[in-house]
């Protein structure tokens, strides 16, 4: 599998390649079983999408298509910082990998939102498992200390 990163500008100073590598090497290796490529963008104009994940014509290798002005809608402290980056970055691509699954696995198909909310979860847990992989104790613990103090709901608006 090879990344594809068709990024510009201010999108290039998040450091994507590394952290979706690094999240490979620390999930299952049947997660990303069938993806042929991960293909970065600054964003997606015509369906104004954060991520999808495609099956091309040709092939049975799906491509998954992350879209960064995902960015734009996070506080901007968060995403100075790595494990933050790594933290958004990996649900986005984990949400699309568990579609990915889904289908490959012929699961039985939930309407739209709840699909949406299952696959939300199972990333969202799944990523925190990651992060401990990833990241030492200590990292982590800095980062939630940082996060629980300097991080406030304003911040999200
Ligand atoms: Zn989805």
């Amino acid at each position: 599998m090879t990344i594809f990163d068709f990024r510009e500008g201010r999108y290039l100073s998040i450091p994507a390649n590394n952290i979706i590598e690094s999240i490979i090497m620390h999930a299952p290796s049947s997660y990303f079983k069938g993806i042929g490529r991960i293909e970065l963008y600054n964003n997606d104009f015509q369906n104004k999408k954060y991520a999808s994940v495609k099956y091309s014509a040709c092939g049975s290798k799906s491509i998954i298509k992350l879209y960064f002005d995902y960015f734009d809608d996070l506080p901007k402290k968060v995403v100075k910082h790595e494990i933050g980056i790594t933290l958004w970055l990996g649900q986005m691509l984990l949400h699309e990998v568990f579609h990915h699954l889904r289908k490959v696995k012929n699961e039985r198909k939930l309407d739209k939102q709840s699909e949406e909310q299952l696959i939300d979860d199972q990333a969202m847990i799944k990523m925190a498992e990651l992060l401990k992989e990833m990241y030492s104790q200590e990292e982590l613990s800095a980062f939630s200390e940082w996060y629980k103090t300097d991080v406030t709901e304003s911040d999200w608006e």
